[in-house]
C-alpha cells in the first residue's frame, strides 16, 4: 500500500477520426479496369480501354 495516489485524471490520448477519407480526389477514383479485370490484358493483347494499364480512373459525381 504504498501506491502514491496523486495521480491526474486518466488522460486519455486523442481517438482519431475514425472515417477513413481514401485519397484523391472525391471526384474521382481509381478502379480497376472492368474489361481486363486490372490485368491490362485481353486475349494477350494490350487492353484498349485502359491501355495496358490494367487500371482506369473513373469520374463520379459528374452529372
Ligand atoms: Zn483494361
Amino acid at each position: 500500500m504504498s501506491q502514491p495516489n496523486d495521480l491526474p485524471n486518466d488522460q486519455q490520448p486523442p481517438e482519431p477520426k475514425g472515417d477513413e477519407v481514401p485519397v484523391g480526389s472525391p471526384q474521382s477514383a481509381p478502379g480497376i479496369c472492368p474489361e481486363c479485370g486490372g490485368s491490362g490484358r485481353i486475349a494477350e493483347r494490350p487492353c484498349p480501354t485502359c491501355g495496358g494499364s490494367g487500371t482506369i480512373n473513373v469520374l463520379v459525381g459528374d452529372a
